[in-house]
């Protein structure tokens, strides 16, 4: 039986070992039970570690609390680890209740503050995390993003406002940033963005700027809003330094869509364990070939 309490010194353990090895943890995001089952029973499969991460607006949709309790209970009954993450908390308020609910780590997001701002909302967050690991024991890695790359998980006709190339990471402010906040892992903007365009290519990765980021930094580096960019580029930046990628857009679209076909071809079911269980099986399908490609 994994002990799940004390799961984050192997958390940080699994994060660097991936990276040694050239390889990406995947992050998923969850907004019900029938998501975090699909996700967990893939990794399971390709006996890999996973994220699961749940945004504000994703825990407070299903309970800050539940959401542990649903992901200590999928680490009982599978055999991979599964850690848990506070994706985009944007107070120090926030951050406290997600480590007070035992989460394993949390993105602190200051990405749209001007950046000595961005700088003390992560520094005061990181302070009291490290004060609450001195008093019990545990262990909470804190991540956080500098470069604004959109906030929402959806589909987009255009880039949301204030992503453009001027607004990319840059090595020095990233050296300086890591080095000021005391953070463990750190999200760059290297073209990445949230949400996925409809009707457009994303756009592509800045891998050369990734590289000098990586080498000015010494922790894991974390590419959040990776939907619909290619597998080259994911490949690319993981090897260049990102040890774990996010992806919500793609697998909500993709659970979506099941469901959608479902209901289509059966416009009186009722039961939600049918068509939830056809979401289910299209998100697998996404969850299967990231995770396969993070692997390579
Ligand atoms: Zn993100």
């Amino acid at each position: 039986m994994k002990s799940l309490t004390s799961q984050s010194p192997i958390y940080l353990e699994t994060i660097n070992e991936y990276k040694r090895q050239g390889k990406a943890i995947a992050h998923f995001n969850i907004s019900n039970l029938d998501q975090a089952r699909a996700i967990v029973e893939v990794a399971e499969e390709l006996k890999q570690p996973v994220i699961i991460g749940a945004s504000e607006g994703e825990r407070a949709y299903m309970g800050t609390d539940m959401v542990r309790k649903i992901v200590d209970e999928l680490n009982q009954e599978y055999e991979v680890p599964v850690f848990l993450n506070a994706d985009h908390t944007y107070s120090l308020e926030k951050v406290q209740e997600v480590v007070e609910a035992g989460y394993d780590s949390v993105i602190v997001d200051g990405a749209k503050l001007p950046y000595e701002e961005n700088v003390a909302l992560v520094k005061s967050c990181v302070d009291y995390v490290r004060g609450y690991e001195a008093k019990t024991g545990k262990m909470i890695l804190v991540e956080a993003e500098l470069g604004y790359i959109g906030q929402s998980s959806s589909l987009n006709s255009a880039l949301p406002e204030g992503v453009s190339e001027a607004n990319l990471t840059t090595a020095d402010q990233a050296k300086d940033f890591v080095l000021r906040t005391g953070i463990d892992m750190f999200a760059p903007a290297i073209g990445n963005v949230h949400g996925m365009l409809i009707d457009a290519e994303e756009p592509a990765l800045h891998i050369d700027r990734l590289k000098e980021i990586s080498s000015a930094t010494d922790v894991p580096l974390v590419l959040h809003g990776a939907s619909g960019n290619t597998d080259e580029d994911l490949k690319g930046s993981i090897d260049n330094g990102i040890a774990i990628i996010h992806i919500n857009t793609e697998i909500r679209k993709a659970f979506r869509d099941g469901e959608k076909h479902y209901m289509d071809e059966h416009p009186n079911e009722v039961a939600p364990y049918k068509f939830g269980h056809e979401g289910q099986e299209e998100m697998k399908k996404v969850v299967r070939s990231k995770m396969e490609l993070y692997m390579q």
